[in-house]
């Protein structure tokens, strides 16, 4: 597919979504088909009866073509297009996972699936969260500091809450030293009304941050917070998401490392070359997902660093690992590391050489015994 772009024509990807109320599903679905097809873009059109979801690639040129035909419908009113230049998928396996190899427009009951459970209606998206621009989100955060310094105040008032699931999490996530951050560790959306759920009394009479990707996630998961009532009125979401923020603070802000993407570019950095990604099992710096290394358990993308990656390996990740399968941790500790040289090895840390990402060599040890055990 490399040569689709012909010469000197820049590949682009675009996504966008848009909650409105979609008059006739199969007239719009007609449109995205022949709009898209006419263009030769490839990708995902999702259309449902509250709004669209599209993450599509092309000729930047004919991108931009579909956003003017799309702009010129009325019901796409205030849309927030995310164009960016992107390389091609790099092989037929990534562009595969990430469905580049073809169009696919389909009408779909949810935009994003909040919950996978029958009885649990969906949050009313009206209700979601303030939007914050990315230029307002970086200035309660940069005076949460201030306003620490001033008054003495601990800023327990403030959290910032990621509603993306752990893989993205882990090589990406915004931080600042004077705000309580709370990262879910989900594997999926679905998971993450029940963490809502679950943690309501670490929510409940806070400023809430909310942040994801390009901000789909954040509406409906919003919505459903301030749906808990007293204590929850106070939601804000990061407006365009991580990449609208990217694209005005191109150094990264108070975002650190990576933003995770459903495309074939995996992730997109700025320009901090910092890396919070560790390698499951070495713990060294590590934040390329290219590999597509999964938990053998529950099909989770894992990190492993080259040195650790072999064919066909098993790995294990590390909410599996939390809840026991592949033998537990501990008794792979029972079976037969002496306490002291526990100690030992705790005290080593794999030192990353930007000084972020250090893990006990611990984990490493551990890690590698869990993986033996599970290839046997
Ligand atoms: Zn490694
Ligand atoms: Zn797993």
């Amino acid at each position: 597919m490399a040569d689709d772009a012909g010469e000197g024509e820049q590949y682009g990807l675009l996504l966008y979504y848009k909650y409105a109320s979609v008059p006739d599903l199969d007239e719009l679905v007609s449109f995205y088909q022949s709009n898209c097809s006419s263009l030769g873009l490839l990708g995902r059109v999702r259309v449902a009866p509250h709004g669209v979801n599209v993450t599509v690639g092309g000729k930047l040129s004919s991108l931009e073509k579909h956003i003017e035909a799309v702009k010129a419908r009325t019901l796409f009113e205030g849309t927030d297009f995310k164009l960016a230049s992107s390389h091609q998928p790099l092989n037929d396996r990534v562009a595969k996972e990430c469905g580049f190899t073809s169009l696919s427009v389909r009408i779909v009951d949810e935009l994003v699936t909040f919950s996978s459970h029958p009885l649990l209606k969906s949050p009313n998206i009206s209700n979601a969260g303030r939007h914050l621009s990315a230029v307002e989100f970086h200035s309660v955060l940069e005076s949460a500091g201030k306003i620490l310094e001033e008054s003495g105040n601990d800023n327990e008032g403030l959290v910032l809450l990621d509603a993306r699931n752990l893989y993205e999490t882990r090589i990406g996530k915004f931080q600042s030293p004077d705000v309580e951050t709370l990262d879910p560790e989900i594997r999926q959306y679905s998971d993450l009304h029940s963490w809502i759920d679950d943690n309501a009394d670490r929510l409940q009479g806070k400023n809430i941050l909310m942040y994801c990707t390009g901000g789909i996630r954040c509406e409906m998961a919003s919505a459903y917070i301030r749906g808990k009532g007293t204590g929850f009125e106070n939601v804000f979401q990061l407006y365009g998401g991580i990449q609208r923020y990217l694209d005005q603070f191109p150094d990264g802000g108070f975002f650190r490392g990576k933003n995770f993407v459903f495309d074939h570019r995996i992730s997109v950095g700025s320009s901090d070359p910092n890396i919070l990604g560790t390698c499951l099992l070495c713990g060294c710096c590590f934040d390329d997902y290219s590999a597509r290394c999964r938990c053998a358990y529950c099909r989770m993308l894992v990190l492993v660093c080259d040195n650790c990656r072999v064919d066909a390996g098993t790995y294990v990740c590390e909410l599996c690992q939390k809840h026991g399968k592949g033998g537990p941790l501990v008794s792979a500790v029972e079976d037969g590391i002496p306490e002291e040289s526990l100690q030992q090895i705790d005290l080593k840390t794999h030192p990353c050489p930007r000084g972020i990402g250090k893990r006990p060599i611990l984990h490493q040890t551990l890690n590698a015994m869990l993986i033996l055990r599970v290839s046997l």
